[in-house]
């Protein structure tokens, strides 16, 4: 192509299209049809056939009964306890050998979990395929000291965690999901709201009649984070002047779960959107659902794992705390990740910083689907496109790519023949139009370990909102380049 347009350098592209049906050798003598020269993005549903739509729809039933159950960070791990036990997985045992055909998995604190498949082929040679993604999400977390008394209402003060717009969480429905654990050590699972008998929590808002001060603030100030409170309850307890409403609270409270005001010092108490995940549209192709970020990609990463015949050693991450900046011991900055490659490389004699060499990584996070109604927020040739299939981004960041993993063009390269060979239907973006803002994700200190890795995952509407929406489509295809690239 370069040198026939170097021939030719006065024709302008128009010119060349112009002449597609007489001009069309390229300069080794091929065939070619001149649009073959640009690259256009594909609809999955303009090219799907029955077989395909049929695969979606379904695989789509069983991702909404994972995120039902998979609320926080804990509830993902223990759904994927249970899925994968069922598929002969077994504790890890650090510091112990382990043998080819083992399948293992490690709960790291219950907040964040390994898998490891040990297969067939030379991790000297081929190192490691792994597949990264995480299961917190946005929510409102209990302060430790969380219950007061105002007006004759009892109230639970809450921390955001995570970006949140502040406004989208009042007035909806609310559950509260968590562990409370006791002075003497016993842990007590928490969890009100979910059941159609079980109460719900609920932050109030302003009545617009009376709206005016707050509608002139700007949006960053019309919603103090010190005003997130849950409603406990409003019934005094009898024979009690102070604090009545609050002291009932703490009896019902005691009553149910055995715990005093002081249990919540070591309790970890998230309110989340009372939702369940749905179907949305008359043709049903979007799914609404609180966390898709990041579980509609640590759903495929799982069912990937499971389901994919490959002589490739596979280890799959479900990482807690990226929406924090993935600190702490059970986020993507723990040094767990790379103890367990050790612990591989160990156990058949080679040198772990050769395997993490050899390795490669999709790091499966969700990115900003185009919003038309917001469009300025996008530029429009670089952005992800509902059902038009999984999406990579090379890199993320802000202000200049800061703070990103920029994937090599070598490693792209490479992917690209591994997708097409499994016709697995990806485009690319970046998170929005330059300078506007920006994000992270796990992917660099996947790469800081001298690993290959790359950003790719479903794209998502209304990403951080109480309720998000993804494309069944799109969570497919995320299941098939996830399952193409551990083969
Ligand atoms: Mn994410
Ligand atoms: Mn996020």
């Amino acid at each position: 192509m370069t040198i026939a347009m170097a021939q030719n350098d006065i024709m302008t592209q128009n010119d060349i299209l112009a002449q597609n049906d007489k001009c069309n050798n390229n300069f080794k003598g091929e065939y070619i049809n001149f649009m073959d020269l640009t690259y256009k993005k594909t609809n999955v549903y303009k090219v799907a056939d029955k077989k395909l739509l049929d695969e979606i729809s379904a695989y789509g039933e069983g991702y909404k009964k994972f995120l039902d159950n998979s609320k926080t960070e804990r509830e993902a791990v223990e759904t994927t306890v249970k899925m994968v036990e069922a598929k002969g997985y077994k504790p890890l045992v650090l510091g112990t050998k382990i043998k080819k055909g083992d399948k293992l998995y490690y709960n790291n604190r219950g907040k964040n979990l390994l898998l490891l498949k040990v297969g067939s082929a030379n991790i000297a040679e081929n190192g490691i395929r792994i597949l990264v993604a995480h299961v917190d999400s946005p929510r409102l977390d209990l302060k430790q000291v969380p219950i007061f008394e105002k007006s004759s209402i009892a109230y639970a003060k809450t921390h955001y965690y995570g970006g949140i717009k502040k406004y989208q969480w009042l007035t909806i429905p609310l559950a509260l999901h968590g562990v409370v654990v006791l002075q003497d050590g016993t842990k007590v699972s928490v969890n009100i709201g979910e059941d159609d008998s079980d109460p719900i929590f609920y932050i109030t808002d302003l009545l617009p009649h009376l709206s005016q001060e707050i509608n002139e603030k700007p949006v960053s100030k019309a919603f103090p984070a010190e005003n997130l409170n849950l409603i406990l309850g409003s019934i005094p307890m009898e024979n009690n002047d102070k604090d009545a409403v609050k002291l009932n609270v703490l009896r019902i409270l005691n009553e149910k779960y055995g715990i005093t005001e002081e249990d919540f010092l070591s309790a970890e108490l998230e309110a989340v959107p009372q939702v369940k995940a749905k179907d949305v549209g008359l043709d049903r192709s979007f799914i609404a659902g609180y966390g898709h970020d990041d579980r509609v990609c640590a759903y495929p990463e799982i069912t990937a794992t499971l389901e994919t015949e490959t002589e490739q050693t596979v280890l799959t991450v479900l990482a807690d705390k990226e929406e924090i900046g993935s600190e702490g011991n059970t986020g993507m900055q723990s040094i767990i990740i790379a103890d367990i490659i050790d612990q591989v490389a160990q156990s058949f004699g080679v040198s772990s910083a050769l395997v993490r060499s050899k390795s490669m990584c999709l790091s499966a996070d969700v990115t900003a689907g185009f919003d038309p109604h917001f469009a300025s927020a996008f530029e429009e040739k670089n952005a992800s496109y509902m059902n038009f299939g999984v999406t990579m981004n090379k890199f993320t960041g802000s202000r200049g790519k800061s703070g990103s993993n920029d994937a090599s063009a070598e490693y792209i390269g490479h992917l690209r023949q591994v997708f097409a060979k499994d016709n697995v239907i990806w485009q690319t973006s970046e998170l929005g139009r330059v300078d506007l803002g920006g994000g992270g994700t796990v992917a660099k200190f996947l790469a800081s370990l001298n690993i290959d890795t790359v950003d790719l995952g479903v794209p998502v509407l209304s990403m951080h909102a109480p309720y998000e929406l993804i494309s069944k489509a799109d969570i497919y295809q995320a299941h098939k380049a996830f399952s193409a690239f551990i083969k």
